[in-house]
């Protein structure tokens, strides 16, 4: 271990693991070791050890529920931060009664480490509406931010239902921003080009009834049941769907935009390299069968990548954010 991360380990003491295996941290369960290793579990833990990190001059990487990412087999150098932070408040309510009814605006704070799950359960459970079609989403509030993330039966964003947020910036100051501040677009946020890390995070929530809004997730957990496989590992869609002008050159039905859709047709569901698989249940997971390594991940995205453009002519981007060394 050199020198600066010698240091940084007596910064963050006892709890910073030296060479931690990171496959147990995420979905697909594969990934080689990080140099350290450290459990953020308070927002103060989770500032200390990015700007420790920064001012040695030594690379982080900061991970929520590792339900995106594919880590490489040699594993990620410096420090990897898992947010295991995880309060959720009431911040505030506007509004009022009309013809017997509440009309309420309530604001939800959750750290960026909140579980999007446990989230979306305590705003229904309190009669509030705006993440409900969310239910069955892996992972953070903090990864839900970075990817935009989304369910498309009801269409709706996480970023629709974010009012403002807590990051800590380049600079490492600690700033609240609007919602405009991450740009929103379909899988898109301005976090993906910038070194901003989200601490917390408050949503925009209006009152609805309860049972409505179990009604709206339960159809949301039937579909996902239907269409998604189950008690798999793998890190959800591989690739983005492509755009709409892309779609209108293909002819596919309806000039889907449904990555899936084209490397089902491509005929490539069941396809392997090593114990990777394209699941037969839903074309756009990779699911790990045992023991396969990020290497046969790899090689299989290029085999979708490169017969979906010979059939169809277009270029898969990924979903899942690649990380480390492969
Ligand atoms: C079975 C399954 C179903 C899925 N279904 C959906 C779906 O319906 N819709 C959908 O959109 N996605 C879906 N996904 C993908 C995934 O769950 C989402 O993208 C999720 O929001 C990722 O969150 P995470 O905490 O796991 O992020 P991670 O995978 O841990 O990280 C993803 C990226 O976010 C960054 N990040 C994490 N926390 C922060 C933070 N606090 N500040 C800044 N950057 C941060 C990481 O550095 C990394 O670059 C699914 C995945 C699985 C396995």
């Amino acid at each position: 271990m050199d020198e600066k991360l010698k240091k940084l380990k007596n910064i963050l003491g006892e709890k910073a693991k030296e060479n931690e295996p990171l496959g147990r941290y995420t979905t697909l369960k594969i990934g080689g070791p990080a140099d350290l290793f450290f459990d953020a579990k308070t927002i103060d833990e989770l500032t200390e050890a990015i700007t420790s990190a920064r001012k040695l001059g030594i690379p982080y990487f900061m991970l929520g529920g590792g339900t995106n990412i594919l880590i490489g087999d040699r594993g990620i150098r410096g420090l990897v931060i898992k947010n295991s932070t995880d309060r959720i408040a009431i911040a505030g309510a506007k509004g009022k009664f009309e013809g017997g009814e509440n009309k309420s605006t309530v604001y939800v704070e959750a750290d960026s480490g909140v579980i999007m799950n446990k989230l979306v359960r305590f705003t229904i459970e309190e009669g509030l509406g705006g993440l409900e079609m969310q239910l069955g989403l892996p992972g953070t509030v903090g990864g839900a931010m970075y990817m935009n993330s989304k369910w498309t039966q009801p269409e709706g964003y996480v970023g629709d239902a974010v009012y403002q947020a807590t990051i800590l910036n380049g600079k490492n100051e600690v700033k609240v921003v609007p919602r405009s501040y991450f740009q929103f677009g379909y899988d898109k946020s301005i976090l993906q080009e910038i070194p901003d890390v989200v601490l917390r995070v408050v949503f925009i929530l209006k009152r609805e009834p309860k049972e409505k809004l179990w009604e709206v997730a339960n159809s949301v957990m039937a579909y996902r049941r239907g269409t998604q496989p189950q008690g798999v590992k793998s890190p959800g869609c591989t690739f983005r769907n492509i755009s709409k002008s892309e779609a209108m050159s293909v002819p596919t039905p309806n000039h889907t935009t449904s990555a899936g859709f084209l490397i089902d047709h491509a005929g490539l569901k069941g396809t392997r390299v090593g114990d990777a698989q394209i699941s037969p249940v839903h074309a756009n997971f990779i699911v790990n069968l045992g023991s396969s390594s990020a290497s046969d991940v790899v090689k299989l995205i290029e085999i979708i990548r490169a017969k979906v453009k010979q059939q169809f002519g277009v270029t898969l981007k990924e979903e899942i954010v690649r990380v480390g060394e492969f």
